[in-house]
């Protein structure tokens, strides 16, 4: 039996050192990745939950590895956060994403793009200074940009959050608040805060317009929301029962693959072109 514990235990070792050089490998592919531009900004579109209309766009990190193919962020912004390389990672697709949409936004195809940036970022007490310069620099104007942030962060440095987000939005920049309804769902920091969007989390969508309970609670969040005079968007909507209960309950906008799945920039602007022309 010891014998036996031995073999699987060295077994388990040699699991584990395979699985840190698989990390080290990736790790290293990932620096060179950033600078050689294999980051890029994918696209999904944001509805109008009256009309149906693609009002904006959510930027998308996607990694084209050289072998392993398209990699989503999940396989590689956790391990970025780790390594501190994700501010270099949101910078490079923020400027690719700037460069690609400002014209849709110029052309009048679109009102808004949304930004995600990592709580990470946000520890910085010079981000929405330099966010602001980058902006600056770029062809969108501060008022059709959108970033998404999490309350994780807000928790973390309630003064640091408030400077940075009174910051954006003193130059007119959408400050959102992402994946709402997964952790503390902070009601009282929208009203201390000029956070003007809130985005349900697809964890509560899920079950919308299926569990009378769920309904219930999302329906209450955007009356709460409408009086506070904050903009709901909601995420990861799939189904039509979804999409029409939300539009009843008052909504102002959603998103999710009932509409259309993430895309390269190329389909997004031909989609936009196509569905969206003044
Ligand atoms: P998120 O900001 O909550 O983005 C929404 C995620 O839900 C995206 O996953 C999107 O593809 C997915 N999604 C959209 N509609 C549906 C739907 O109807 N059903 C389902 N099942 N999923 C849907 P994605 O692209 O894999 O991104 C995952 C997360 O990675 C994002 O969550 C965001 O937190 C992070 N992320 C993505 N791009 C960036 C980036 O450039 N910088 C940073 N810091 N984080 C990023
Ligand atoms: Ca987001
Ligand atoms: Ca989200
Ligand atoms: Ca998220």
């Amino acid at each position: 039996a010891k014998a036996g514990g031995g073999r699987r235990w060295s077994l388990f070792d040699a699991e584990l050192r395979a699985e840190s050089e698989r990390r080290r490998t990736l790790e290293a592919e990932l620096r060179r990745a950033i600078p050689a531009g294999e980051i890029e900004p994918w696209f999904q579109p944001i509805v109008d939950a009256m009309t149906s209309r693609m009002v904006g766009v959510e930027v998308l990190a996607r990694w084209r590895h050289p072998e392993q193919g398209l990699l989503s962020p999940a396989a590689f912004v956790p391990m970025a956060e780790e390594l501190g390389l994700i501010r270099a990672i949101d910078e490079a697709v923020f400027e690719a994403a700037c460069a690609r949409a400002a014209p849709w936004v110029s052309e009048g195809l679109i009102d808004v793009v949304a930004c995600n940036v990592s709580p990470r970022d946000l520890l910085d007490p010079g981000f929405s200074r330099k966010l602001i310069g980058r902006l600056a620099r770029t062809a969108l104007p501060a008022t059709a940009l959108s970033v998404e942030i999490t309350e994780t962060f807000l928790l973390s440095d309630l003064g640091l959050a408030r400077r940075h987000i009174e910051r954006l939005a003193a130059k007119g920049v959408n400050v959102a608040l992402d994946d709402f309804g997964t952790g503390y769902s902070n009601l009282r920091a929208l009203m201390h805060l000029p956070i003007q969007t809130v985005k349900l989390d697809r964890s509560l969508i899920d079950d919308v317009g299926r569990d009378p309970r769920v309904s219930k609670l999302v329906a209450s969040l955007l009356h709460a929301a409408r009086a506070l005079g904050v903009r709901i968007t909601a995420e990861g909507v799939e189904h039509e029962a979804q999409a029409l209960f939300l539009r009843s309950a008052g909504c102002d906008r959603m998103q999710g693959y009932y509409f259309a799945r993430p895309m390269p920039a190329d389909d997004m602007e031909s989609l936009l072109r196509e569905m969206n022309a003044p």
